[in-house]
């Protein structure tokens, strides 16, 4: 009896725990497509792209570390239950990759990894030597998420082809905001002074931002969040800051705080100062009640912290 109560509370406890992460929990509706899509960005996409033709639920919600995030038992109920599923790829997802290879082997469900439809010509480069050739941060470049826009687009109308007109139209629009906000990040990157444009954060995901837009990067963690900062990766940075006079370091909304902290501490240690400018949005989207709770939000947050900070 005490047991079957035990497993009753276990089962509560893991269903409670799958309740957490989804940014919006849309119930399927008979008639129109269900999608999955993991991140935050990825989501929003979506859902400027499917509208009212389609429900979206969105897996990594604010503050959510793609890198490191395991699905839970409600996580693989959603994808089970999905028309289609949408995530990044190019291993961001790193623990969700076996997860889709098998529910793609098993059931009758899109699933498309946009990452990994890109032309890689365009990709920046991560550790081929383990088996991970491209840097998965492609939202970080307004023009590649343009492309992405374009497949998500494309999926939605293969797998629904009565509403391709509403996904056409909408894709459309879409992508006139898209080139909007390319403009506006190239114009706002100006207000920097060049020798300014240097781009610290916790961990290396604006690679792409910094091609896109004309800013070095440096960052105290790799491209991935999955291996600790040493030593050696602070002391590094350092001597950056140091040398470029790098007036403002910045925290990220997926990363503790803690190492960028140390940074700010050691540089101090080394006889300099250098501010804390700001928390960006790196992996995952703001509140869906702030204004960078959508893709196109968050990236103008982004700009505009890092311009305020570094001007
Ligand atoms: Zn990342």
């Amino acid at each position: 009896m005490y047991s079957l109560r035990l497993l009753l509370l276990l089962i509560c406890a893991v269903l409670l725990a799958a309740c957490g992460t989804t940014t919006s929990d849309q119930p399927a509706v008979e008639g129109k497509l269900n999608v999955v899509a993991t991140t935050g960005q990825l989501g929003d996409t979506v859902r400027n792209i499917g509208g009212e033709a389609i429900t979206v639920n969105a897996l990594l919600g604010p503050g959510i570390d793609p890198h490191t995030y395991v699905a839970t038992e409600g996580d693989i109920r959603l994808f089970q239950e999905a028309n289609v599923i949408f995530y990044n790829g190019l291993h961001l997802e790193a623990q969700l990759d076996r997860v889709f290879e098998q529910i793609g082997e098993r059931d009758q469900i899109t699933i498309v990894a946009v990452g990994d439809q890109l032309d890689q010509a365009q990709l920046l480069s991560w550790e081929p030597e383990n088996g991970f050739p491209h840097d998965p941060h492609i939202w970080n470049d307004v023009q590649l998420w343009k492309q992405v826009a374009e497949i998500v687009r494309d999926t939605l109308i293969a797998a629904d082809p009565t509403n391709s007109a509403t996904y056409s139209a909408n894709a459309t629009r879409y992508l006139a905001e898209l080139d909007e906000l390319h403009s506006y990040m190239l114009a706002q990157i100006e207000r920097v002074p060049a020798e300014r444009r240097v781009l610290v954060t916790a961990h290396d995901a604006f690679n792409y931002l910094g091609r896109a837009y004309g800013l070095e990067v440096a960052a105290v963690q790799g491209i991935s969040t999955e291996a600790e900062a040493s030593a050696a990766d602070i002391q590094a940075l350092v001597e950056v800051i140091v040398a470029r006079e790098v007036p403002a370091i910045f925290v990220e909304t997926t990363i503790s705080p803690r190492t960028i902290e140390a940074v700010q501490a050691a540089v101090q240690s080394a006889g300099r100062e250098v501010a804390l400018g700001g928390a960006l949005y790196s992996d995952a989207l703001g509140a869906s009640d702030s204004p960078a709770g959508t893709y196109i939000g968050m990236m103008r947050s982004n700009i505009d912290t890092i311009v305020a900070a570094l001007s």
